[in-house]
């Protein structure tokens, strides 16, 4: 594993405390009207990504002059703010995905935590949000995960999902930094994100809209960016695409990456590439988890511009041999298509996207042993 590591990943390599240390740092409020064994039942019965929510959030907030406090496992609820909060005008927002997993012996676990609690405070600063401590980041999932203990699913390919985020509350209209934030971590359990198995996508080239722009929040978990790439993606939608996939807005030549996921190149060669991080791509936790494993494995993943005209080429002479995307919440998903104004070719799935989907899984689902530190045990 010798490939150049970013700062964030760097960063978010320092050891972790262990969640017996942390959790005392959230206080838990019970919930009397926490779901009934047979709610509960209803609810899980069938899971699909993000729609059924738990009895719980992790709450705490931030106030000029005082900072962070009154970090609290609270009901999961309705949320009071005042029509306005500067995030509903302003879009002042973080957010984080992160999942928790059962195992087969019904402990609990989550995949690096740390990259999440680090580059949520990467892309709180571009949004000039104060920073969370990564402790509390972690005591808020520990927290949440044990007080939600029954809603991690044991299904194989179903976990429980977890979305922290901070919203600017201040309410004032002006435009500057907000003076008041909330942090909330939310818990959605879910069952496999593509509801067909692991079937390809299909994938619209977008050569007019763009998510993200030279020194813009491409490279920030911000809700403006999912803002901006809706209307490109119900538009793909309409002709029968999944996804949109961005190319960069200062040359409209090279890809960036999806809506919310990143994207590699598997090469015939066996060699594999996946576009640089160019400021305007979200540096993704699997991305560089898959880039760890292959490098594991002896290859290496080249980060470089990849141009559509070369990419599109290389699909129709048979150089390009797979093509896929990953997030936390699907983990891989192969793409099958990819079109654009005026090319329309069709990728083949092949045997290194399966490969990896099952290392990074089986690794995830204590199947196999950590060997890259990636596993934190929260219960
Ligand atoms: C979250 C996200 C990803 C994937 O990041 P992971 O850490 O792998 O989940 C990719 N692109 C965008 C725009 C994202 O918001």
């Amino acid at each position: 594993m010798d490939r150049q590591r970013t700062e964030l990943e760097q960063e978010a390599a320092a050891p972790l405390l262990p969640a017996d240390e942390v959790a005392a740092r959230f206080t838990l409020v019970p919930n009397d009207a926490a779901r009934t064994a047979a709610q509960y039942q209803e609810a899980m019965s069938n899971l699909r990504f993000g729609e059924v929510f738990t009895d719980y959030m992790a709450y705490a907030r931030w106030d000029h002059g005082k900072g962070w406090h009154g970090q609290t496992i609270t009901p999961y609820g309705p949320i009071a703010i005042s029509p306005a909060a500067a995030v509903l005008h302003y879009g002042q927002e973080v957010f984080e995905g992160l999942k928790a997993y059962r195992h087969d012996d019904g402990s609990i676990w989550t995949f690096r935590p740390g990259y999440n609690a680090v580059r949520l405070n990467a892309s709180a600063r571009r949004m000039a949000i104060p920073e969370l401590p990564v402790d509390d980041f972690l005591a808020s999932i520990v927290g949440l995960v044990r007080a939600d203990a029954r809603w991690v699913p044991a299904e194989p390919g179903s976990s429980l999902y977890l979305r922290p985020f901070v919203v600017a509350t201040e309410p004032f209209l002006g435009i500057r930094a907000a003076r008041n934030y909330e942090y909330y971590v939310i818990a959605s359990p879910s069952g496999p994100y593509f509801a067909k198995g692991f079937s390809p996508i299909a994938v619209w080239v977008d050569q007019e809209y763009h998510r993200a722009g030279p020194g813009g929040t491409g490279a920030a978990k911000t809700a403006g960016n999912y803002a901006a790439s809706l209307l490109p993606k119900v538009r793909a939608a309409e002709n029968g695409f999944d996804e949109v996939l961005f190319l960069d807005a200062a040359n409209n030549e090279t890809i960036d990456e999806l809506g919310g996921m990143n994207v590699f190149v598997v090469m015939r060669d066996g060699s594999v590439r996946t576009p640089a991080l160019s400021g305007n791509i979200l540096p993704g936790g699997t991305r560089s988890a898959i880039m760890d494993y292959l490098a594991d494995q002896g290859v290496t993943v080249t980060e470089m511009p990849i141009k559509l005209s070369d990419l599109v080429a290389g699909i129709e002479s048979g150089e390009v041999a797979e093509m896929f995307a990953c997030g936390t919440a699907a983990v891989i998903t192969a793409i099958g298509r990819l079109a654009g104004a005026g090319f329309d070719v069709t990728v083949p799935v092949g045997e290194m996207t399966r490969r990896i989907y099952q290392g990074i899984t089986d690794i995830q689902l204590g199947r196999t042993p950590d060997r890259f530190g990636w596993l934190y045990q929260i219960a």
